[in-house]
């Protein structure tokens, strides 16, 4: 079974790049484009890992990640921040509400993989 990544992103074309790029590399993508929609996937999936865009409608990534992480079927689930807010502040904010890490946008689909990889357990993608 590949492992599933979550993408919670409400941008079609950072949506499209993230996906192709990781279901090339042979993850399962799993989308959701508003963070109640990418909260009710996760609870449902149980990710490997989530990418998660802080600046969303509605509710914004700092809240979907709490959320997240308050539920303990997915407490252990890594969250990678994908975002433009590159300032301090943000990058503490976006620690302090959950997520593991941050990457920054845009994307670079040269570093991309690598970058997340970090935050997923030992094994390539086919290995679950
Ligand atoms: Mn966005």
């Amino acid at each position: 079974m590949p492992k599933k990544v979550l993408v919670i992103e409400d941008n079609q074309q950072n949506m499209y790049l993230t996906t192709f790029m990781l279901e090339r590399r042979g993850y399962q993508v799993l989308q959701a484009w508003d963070g109640e929609q990418g909260i009710q996937t996760a609870t449902r999936a149980i990710p490997d890992l989530i990418l998660l865009d802080i600046q969303l409608p509605e509710m914004d990534g700092y809240a979907v990640a709490s959320t997240l992480k308050a539920d303990p079927r997915l407490a252990t689930v890594p969250i990678v921040a994908v975002t433009s807010y590159a300032m301090a502040g943000d990058r503490e904010r976006i620690l302090a509400s959950g997520c593991n890490g941050y990457i920054e946008k845009p994307i670079n689909p040269e570093t991309f993989l690598a970058q997340i990889e970090q935050f997923l357990a030992p094994g390539g993608p086919g290995e679950a």
